[in-house]
């Protein structure tokens, strides 16, 4: 039998809800790891890592799935993430990397403001549980210090 951990479902028509995680982490109501920030885009530390450098790019427009996506934060994620990635590449001396992005709750989608996961990835190390064990804040603070210096 499927085992489903309890969460909270995110569907493809639902209404943004201006209390999520996210949006709290915008508004400057809940601290966050930051990365870099411009007009449209936040990139910050995931605080539940699968990976040392795991970090997420989110718009500032309100937007729960990709589809809610319009085309110009769209296109402002993917210039943050580009700009994003290529520091944790060589902060963490990572030889390939992975984008992910994940839509509603049948697709592990956790937090209903659209984000992208940038991860680092090195030959024969698994990725850790997806959203699962938050990470120690002086690794992350010393994460984000390497990534940081190398936008
Ligand atoms: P997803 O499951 O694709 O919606 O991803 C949500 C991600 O957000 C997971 O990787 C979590 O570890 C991460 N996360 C949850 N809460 C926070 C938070 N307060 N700050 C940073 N990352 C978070």
């Amino acid at each position: 039998k499927l085992q489903m951990r309890e969460k909270t479902m995110i569907k493809l028509d639902d209404a943004y809800d201006e209390n999520n995680i996210f949006a709290k982490i915008l508004r400057g109501e809940m601290p966050s790891i930051t990365l870099y920030e411009d007009e449209k885009t936040l990139a910050f530390m995931d605080i539940m890592p699968q990976a040392t450098g795991h970090c997420l790019v989110i718009p500032k427009e309100p937007a729960v799935t990709f589809l809610d996506l319009s085309e110009d934060s769209a296109a402002a994620v993917m210039a943050t993430a580009k700009k994003v990635a290529a520091a944790v590449v060589r902060a963490m001396e990572a030889p390939s990397f992975m984008m992910a992005q994940l839509n509603g709750s049948a697709a592990g989608q956790t937090v209903p403001h659209y984000h992208m996961h940038i991860l680092p990835r090195h030959d024969g190390l698994e990725l850790e549980f997806h959203a699962r064990a938050p990470e120690d804040m002086a690794v992350l603070n010393e994460t984000a210090e390497k990534i940081r210096t190398q936008i």
